[in-house]
């Protein structure tokens, strides 16, 4: 992101100053944390990084090391994370952009740091294309979770820095960063709790994309100022006397709500500035001597002082006192009308939980040692999404389907309910009664047939409710079905619903290619590959996988396959009529065999296609039956509604392509310079073995630089079977391409596959 400038007049002097006033500043906020040796760490950390990036600058022309200490000045300051955080933030970009290596983290400071380190270093921005790219860096971002907690909110802090110094970055840029940010990095503050962080990442997004509108409300809001601080202070006269009677320590503040939720809901409401009402809310926070159920009392305390003045909306009571959310925090918050008519949220919390809720996770590691409930809940809700991780497919399209699941799962709010033991569950809202079988287990999933609630039998698609006690009704006979992802909420019971169903579907598959194959047995037809496609095209599936589940499942007859065999007998016969007699309708007249032999001619002459250059021109599709590539031997042939459509001469309808239509055919040849790129498809098979699929994929993309779009591998008593899907040039690059991956240790087959590229994996 950053670039090296050519430095002009810079005084270095000064900035030699300047860089140690922040290397203080950061070891004075860090102090009353730190323990033994920890300065002294801190102290090497940032020499080295010093050392590491001497020659770089940012691209507004300031010494680089600037940006390792201001996040490292975050992290502390803003996240309260300790010394290994402060570590890893001077050093969090050494890896990436200097000649240093992971190995000499670990040397210098250790395997914790260096884990960290490397974890950054492998989330970083490398890939700049696409948001699948995107939804796949985010993956692999949430997998060092698992790892470490501090990777991410390392990674959160640089992000933040990285927003408060945009303005020197170019608009696309500006642009890029800023989306990724409110698509990912914001709603992951919110899921950790960082609360003040979330909004001023928020905040810079709307001021770097919506420029003229933040000023807008920005200036209205100062506008209206004077009017609302009046309100406030009216509002809150009575409750602040009454808490001074009860003898209370407190500090009443009116917080505006911020400008990116105010453009929110002017946007979602669709109403102008000044018909927002609730542009702030009141806080109430209270001083508490010591932790517990004291605090709760007191808060309890403080909103019966409220309500005694103002009469509170009964819908809209959320107590986050005694069930906090998974993120940790604590409140108590209401909505009361004032004497103006005016709805008025007010949220009552002490000091303890609104630092929790300012600054999330990383303060709760300050009260940890009486918090080890909220502390249980972070780490249920990591493991979660660790679990929904590991379940998920190396693919691209699963990384972008995954990451939709998990955002829509970050703004759902939780349901809370209870085990027959009375355990506690959180769910996300809108989850049902199979939703919680399978949080309690798969097991209990998968044979789910109702559930009781409070005594009640309900079914599975029951939506649960705050407080509900449910035991869960089993059965062996039970299992998924597909209309079971219909009642489910959750990522996790939803992917091992699919698991289910992939595993069932695949027993079909196997039980129908049994019977075809004892049914054409009977009828005198040997089940070749030939055959599996000419029935997958005669049964109109999309793979011969589909059809011979279809035959598995009974929704295709077994009998059907006496029709299959009357059509495939009458077309062969016709063939051979085309060859030898040509067809009468036929508006040149040649033969099928002429045709052939006249496509292969290497001449291109002026009635010959060439694919690239009249691309522009003419109205040409690649087919899909058998996905040409530059380079294939290839024919255009002129469809009525779909313009010409191209195929290999190999393709499995080519023969009766030509045989029918002859003169619908026209001869194609490749332009060779054309820059696109072709879909092709590879079946690999071999014997597996660990980090196998590892070095398949680096000769992939690292070494031959080949844009993957889908992989696939099943493992099965160490042998593997796997289908990718690609991006390549031309035939001459795949074949290279084939021949590496043949070479791989366990490798023993790789072959072209044509059909059904673009269907589902
Ligand atoms: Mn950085």
């Amino acid at each position: 992101m950053e670039q090296l400038v050519e430095t002009l007049s810079i005084d270095l002097e000064q900035e030699r100053k300047d860089i140690l006033k922040k290397y203080r500043r950061l070891l004075r906020t860090a102090k009353p944390f730190l323990k033994d040796n920890d300065a002294k760490l801190i102290k090497k950390a940032f020499y080295t990084s010093v050392e590491a990036h001497k020659d770089m600058r940012r691209r507004s022309g300031e010494p680089y090391i600037y940006h390792p200490l201001a996040v490292a000045q975050i992290v502390v300051e803003e996240i309260g994370l300790g010394t290994t955080g402060i570590v890893s933030a001077l050093l969090h970009d050494v890896v990436e952009d200097t000649d240093m290596r992971i190995e000499d983290i670990d040397r210098l400071f250790g395997k914790k740091v260096a884990k960290i380190i490397d974890g950054l270093t492998k989330i970083s921005g490398r890939f700049e294309y696409g948001t699948s790219q995107q939804a796949e860096n985010f993956r692999k971002m949430l997998l060092t979770l698992s790892d470490d907690v501090r990777v991410i909110l390392v990674k959160l802090a640089d992000r933040l820095h990285n927003m408060r110094t945009l303005d020197s970055m170019p608009r696309d840029k500006q642009l890029k960063i800023a989306s990724e940010t409110i698509f990912i990095y914001a709603p992951l503050a919110h899921r950790l709790g960082l609360y003040s962080i979330k909004s001023e990442l928020e905040e810079l997004y709307l001021k770097y994309t919506e420029p003229q509108e933040y000023r807008a409300i920005s200036r209205k809001l100062r506008e209206t100022k004077s009017s609302r601080d009046r309100f406030i202070s009216k509002f809150t006269e009575p409750i602040a006397e009454d808490l001074e009677k009860a003898g209370l320590n407190y500090i009443i503040k009116g917080r505006p709500k911020s400008i990116y939720s105010i453009w929110n809901k002017m946007r979602k409401q669709n109403k102008p500035f000044e018909e927002i009402y609730d542009l702030f809310a009141i806080r109430i926070v209270l001083e508490s001597p010591q932790e517990g159920d004291r605090e709760k009392a007191l808060c309890w305390q403080a909103y019966s002082i409220v309500t005694d003045h103002y009469k509170p909306n009964p819908d809209r009571l959320k107590d986050f006192l005694s069930t906090p959310r998974a993120n940790g925090y604590q409140s108590l918050h209401s909505t009361v009308m004032s004497k103006s008519g005016q709805w008025v949220e007010v949220q009552i919390r002490t000091s303890r939980m609104d630092e929790i809720a300012e600054k999330g996770y990383a303060a709760h590691w300050k009260y940890k040692g009486n918090d080890t409930k909220v502390r249980g809940n972070i780490e249920q809700w990591i493991s979660q999404v660790r679990e929904t991780l590991e379940t998920g497919s190396g693919d691209k399209t699963a990384a972008i389907e995954f990451l939709d699941e998990f955002r829509t799962n970050l703004f759902n709010e939780e349901v809370f309910v209870f085990t027959p033991k009375g355990e506690l569950k959180v769910l996300q809202s809108g989850a049902t009664a199979l939703d919680f079988a399978f949080d309690i287990h798969s097991e209990v999933g998968v044979h789910c047939m109702a559930a009781k609630v409070g005594g009640v039998l309900v079914p599975i698609s029951y939506v649960l409710s705050n407080g509900d006690q449910i035991e869960i009704i089993t059965s062996n006979k039970q299992k998924p079905t597909e209309d079971w992802l219909r009642v489910v909420r959750t990522s996790k019971a939803r992917a091992r619903i699919k698991d289910f169903l992939k595993e069932d579907n695949r027993h079909y598959e196997t039980d129908g290619r049994q019977m075809v194959e004892r049914k054409l047995k009977v009828l005198g037809i040997e089940l070749t590959a030939e055959v599996v496609n000419q029935l997958r095209a005669f049964f109109e599936c999309k793979t011969a996988a589909d059809f011979f589940y279809k035959i598995g499942k009974g929704y295709v007859q077994l009998d059907e396959l006496k029709r299959f065999k009357r059509d495939k007998e009458a077309k062969e016969r016709k063939a051979v009529t085309a060859v030898i007699v040509p067809p009468v309708e036929g508006a040149d007249g040649k033969s099928y065999t002429k045709l052939l032999k006249n496509l292969h001619g290497d001449r291109a002459d002026s009635d010959t296609l060439l694919i690239g250059d009249d691309m522009d021109k003419i109205d040409y599709k690649l087919a899909p039956c058998c996905n040409p590539i530059a380079g294939d031997d290839v024919f255009g042939f002129v469809t009525i509604n779909e313009g010409i459509k191209i195929h290999r001469t190999t393709c499995p309808n080519a023969a009766e392509l030509m045989s029918k239509h002859g003169n619908r055919i026209i001869k194609a040849k490749w332009e060779s310079n054309k820059d696109e790129a072709f879909l092709a498809g590879l079946y690999i098979s071999g014997t597996d073995r660990v980090g196998l699929i590892n070095d398949v994929t680096r000769i992939i993309s690292n070494e031959l630089h080949i844009n993957m779009r889908g992989l696939t591998i099943d493992t099965k008593d160490g042998v593997f079977n796997g289908d990718i899907r690609l991006y390549v040039q031309d035939t001459r690059h795949l074949d290279i391409l084939i021949s590496k991956l043949e070479q791989v240790e366990g490798v023993y087959n790789v072959q072209r596959f044509d059909t059904n590229l673009t269907g589902s994996v």
